[in-house]
């Protein structure tokens, strides 16, 4: 059992006074910077010499507490001192983010991690900490950020017109649904639909078809004209208009400007029965929104004017309030 003995821990080592000098060596060498303030004094009694290489200031201008909070950034300098004092004060290990200003005048986010020390009675004494440079990890998180933010436009975007897709109509319908039924105000919703675009496609072929759903959709783009109106294709050849704060008479007009709008493009169509050139057929509903009801009950009585348009011949609009009433179901 011998070998045992040389697994034996190895004799506690105790700090040695002249210990100091491999810990600073050791300290200096991070790319983290080290500092201690006396609570008290708030005075630096050490920060570590990379704070120059880092932010240009010599390391001698770092006396006091001051000229750190100087150092921070404008917009969150209030804020990140208030924090910091007050977990000092309570003495609680935080970490803070921010911007320091460097001699140059540009920023540098520093993630500064801090220590709290305190004697017997649980009063702080002194702060140590480390001062880190995550100016690239910033810079990564508002890349991706922003990267995000550009694919949340794109999914919500249709590929061939660039207007709203139906998920970016789903999430309009939804919040100008609870918005309109806290202020009881009317929402009105035009589904519409081009007439015979199947036989669009087999006489002109699928690149002209989608062509036609282009041109469609710029003689459609500016008719809407209130910042809270959306227009979106719902799918295929149906596209859709939401128009919150708008009773079914106005919306009725404006689905009758769309029907001109499209017939006054000329496009021509051989294989439609109802017009020469291609036409679209309109259904229009509105209703004030109740706790109720869902917004599907607006889509599915459009869908049904639509339906209703197609069987009156095409080319026309057909617009009515939806039912909200037992009689309606
Ligand atoms: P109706 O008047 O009853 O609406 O007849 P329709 O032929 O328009 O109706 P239907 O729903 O049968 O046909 C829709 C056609 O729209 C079929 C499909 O090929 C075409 N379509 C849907 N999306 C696109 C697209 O992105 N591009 C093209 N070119 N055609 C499309
Ligand atoms: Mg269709
Ligand atoms: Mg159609």
């Amino acid at each position: 059992m011998d070998y045992i003995d040389n697994f034996k821990p190895a004799k506690k080592i105790e700090p040695r006074d002249d210990d100091w000098g491999i810990y600073k060596t050791l300290l200096e060498s991070t790319n983290a910077i080290p500092w201690k303030l006396n609570w008290e004094t708030k005075q630096f009694d050490y920060i570590g010499p990379q704070i120059e290489a880092l932010l240009g200031w010599p390391q001698e201008s770092w006396l006091g507490a001051m000229d750190w909070i100087n150092r921070i950034h404008e917009e969150e300098r209030a804020a990140i001192a208030a924090f910091c004092i007050r977990q000092s004060e309570e003495g609680i290990d935080h970490e803070a983010d921010y911007r320091a200003l460097k001699a140059d005048g540009s920023f540098v986010w520093i993630r500064d991690v801090v220590h709290v020390i305190r004697n017997t009675e649980g009063k702080t004494t002194d702060l140590v900490g480390f001062m880190f440079d995550i100016s690239e990890r910033k810079r990564m998180e508002e890349e991706l950020l922003s990267l995000n933010e550009k694919l949340q436009e794109i999914s919500r975007r249709d590929g061939l017109t660039g207007i709203g897709n139906r998920f970016l109509f789903d999430q309009h319908l939804k919040s100008e649904w609870a918005r309109a039924q806290r202020s009881q105000s009317p929402l009105s919703l035009i589904l519409f639909d081009i007439d015979f675009f199947k036989q669009y496609n087999d006489s002109y072929g699928h690149l002209q078809g989608d062509e036609c759903l282009q041109r469609l959709t710029r003689a459609i783009t500016g008719i809407p004209v209130r910042s809270t109106d959306l227009f979106a294709r719902y799918g295929g050849e149906e596209f859709v208009m939401l128009l919150p704060d708008t009773p079914n008479e106005a919306a009725a007009l404006i689905a009758e400007r769309c029907r001109q709008a499209i017939l006054e493009l000329g496009i021509p169509h051989r294989g439609s029965v109802c017009a020469p050139s291609v036409t679209i057929s309109l259904g229009v509903s509105t209703l004030v929104p109740t706790a109720e009801m869902a917004p599907e009950a607006l889509l599915e009585h459009a869908d049904k004017l639509l339906y209703q348009a197609k069987d009156s011949g095409r080319n026309c609009v057909c617009a009515a309030a939806c039912p909200t009433g037992p009689a309606g179901h």
